[in-house]
């Protein structure tokens, strides 16, 4: 029987369209970084490893982070017959969930502010009709598997949200949206994309008619994460803010990896980022974290950048912003600008 979790409270609808929320950082990059081989399935950690990604959980939520993510972004059937755990999906997500809720109740003694899990979903790695052989219907089933499970036992004891991400194609990630609906309707539905280097989205819709699109679907809050790295999210989101009023979630890669003895290092620093933080914020992000290559350092010094953004206690995002544009002066502004080209 499944505890429920009496100090978990329902993701608080009033933190979409009011807040500023830290999110946390990579999971996948970190477990390599740390000598998970490149070969194993990084999700199947979540029942062999769970103490593994229990503490790079607390780590990130110690780092400040308000939201965290199950390890849960490739556990879908499709990618999951790869490695021969195609009938672990549900046992592999409600692992990732339970990890995450673990983590959150170990550190909320420690922690002002209340934090919450997000069930990862990324894409499902393969190509969909017409250009692949995927139907439709076969995309939303595989998707409704994995929120199934993410969701098991319902408030409180699944996941607070979901956070569809890294979506390569709307086609799919509309699938996933659909199948969250009719899977999990009391669950926020978060939507990102990610983008290449000439800032469009990799099935060639721009940021703002991605916007527009994940708009007419009804989801909570939508997006841009991973991609090439901070400048070109923040174009994204710079872009997505013209298109949308749906609160919007940066969470960039630390730039591209470079290999380096055989080992993915990323260029982007904690202090880098941290200097991105308040440029999503002015640029409309509500939701900020990092992806691939970002780690509880980085997310630590954006919560420094941020000052008082952070979940429970933070001010509502509007007068943030304000007071972050007014402390800056335009020429400033300008030059930050430029550098980011
Ligand atoms: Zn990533």
């Amino acid at each position: 029987m499944v505890q429920r979790v009496d100090a978990m409270a329902a993701f608080p609808e009033q933190w979409f369209g009011q807040r500023t929320v830290l999110c946390d950082g990579a999971m996948g990059s970190l477990l390599y970084a740390r000598g998970a081989s490149m070969e194993h399935c990084c999700e199947e950690l979540n029942l062999t490893q769970p103490d593994l990604i229990r503490a790079i959980h607390e780590e990130y939520l110690e780092a400040g982070a308000a939201i965290i993510e199950t390890n849960t972004f490739g556990a879908n059937g499709f990618r999951l017959e790869r490695t021969g755990l195609k009938d672990r999906v549900a046992e592999i997500n409600r692992a990732g969930v339970r990890i995450a809720r673990q983590a959150v109740q170990q550190v909320a003694g420690k922690q002002a502010a209340r934090a919450y899990v997000a069930g990862s979903i990324g894409p499902l790695g393969v190509g969909l009709e017409p250009l692949g052989k995927t139907g439709l219907e076969e995309a939303r089933a595989a998707f409704a598997e994995q929120i199934r499970a993410l969701a098991a036992g319902g408030p409180g004891v699944g996941a607070d949200l979901l956070m569809v991400e890294t979506m390569t194609g709307l086609r799919e990630a509309e699938q996933a949206v659909l199948a969250a609906r009719a899977t999990a309707p009391w669950l926020p539905v978060m939507v990102m994309v990610t983008v290449d280097e000439s800032g469009q989205c990799l099935d060639g819709n721009s940021p703002e008619s991605a916007a527009a699109r994940m708009a007419a679907w009804g989801v909570d809050g939508m997006g841009c994460n991973c991609s090439v790295g901070p400048a070109t999210v923040l174009t994204a989101i710079e872009r997505m803010a013209t298109a949308t009023s749906v609160p919007l979630a940066a969470m960039p890669s630390a730039g591209l990896p470079r290999c380096v003895d055989g080992r993915n290092e990323y260029l982007c620093s904690p202090e880098e980022m941290a200097g991105f933080a308040g440029k999503f914020v002015r640029a409309g992000a509500q939701f900020v974290g990092g992806c691939c290559g970002t780690t509880p350092q980085h997310i630590r010094a954006m919560k420094a950048a941020f000052g008082v953004f952070d979940g429970e206690d933070s001010a509502p995002r509007a007068s943030c912003r304000e007071a972050m544009v007014t402390a800056i002066p335009s020429v400033q502004r300008k030059e930050a600008e430029v550098d980011r080209l």
